[in-house]
């Protein structure tokens, strides 16, 4: 057992105190639609419901009813990742932290972590 200093990974198993679902979801509006809020990626409505048992929007817009969630329509798709840990690493990339020390921490592939880091940007650059 190596004990580096700076190192924070604990014995249980959960190497990081990851956020719950409801706050990475939160988290995922945020980053994607900042302050204006949740809009269809179909139609560009920003009227919704909120589906809280499957954590997603459908569209406010009776022509179109589209169901969404705050990595559609981006180039993170539907995530491999669990929300909360897919959240975390992003917020370490935007603090400028390495891919190699981004996926020493969360216990991901380095070239897994360079691929967000790119889908973060392809989705940003992807806003108006
Ligand atoms: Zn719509």
């Amino acid at each position: 057992m190596e004990n580096v200093a700076g190192s924070s990974t604990g014995q249980d198993g959960e190497p990081f105190p990851y956020m719950t679902d409801d706050a990475a979801f939160d988290w995922m509006c945020q980053w994607r639609w900042g302050d204006v809020g949740p809009t269809c990626p179909k139609c560009g409505s920003t009227s919704r419901y909120f589906i809280a048992s499957r954590r997603m929007f459908k569209c406010g817009n009776g022509a179109c009813f589209h169901q969404y969630t705050p990595t559609s329509g981006t180039a993170f798709g539907s995530p491999k990742l669990p929300l909360p840990k897919l959240v975390a690493i992003m917020q370490d990339i935007e603090a400028k932290r390495s891919a190699y020390s981004t996926a020493k921490r969360h216990g991901i592939n380095p070239k897994s972590a360079w691929i967000i880091a790119t889908k973060m940007k392809a989705s940003m650059e992807g806003e108006a």
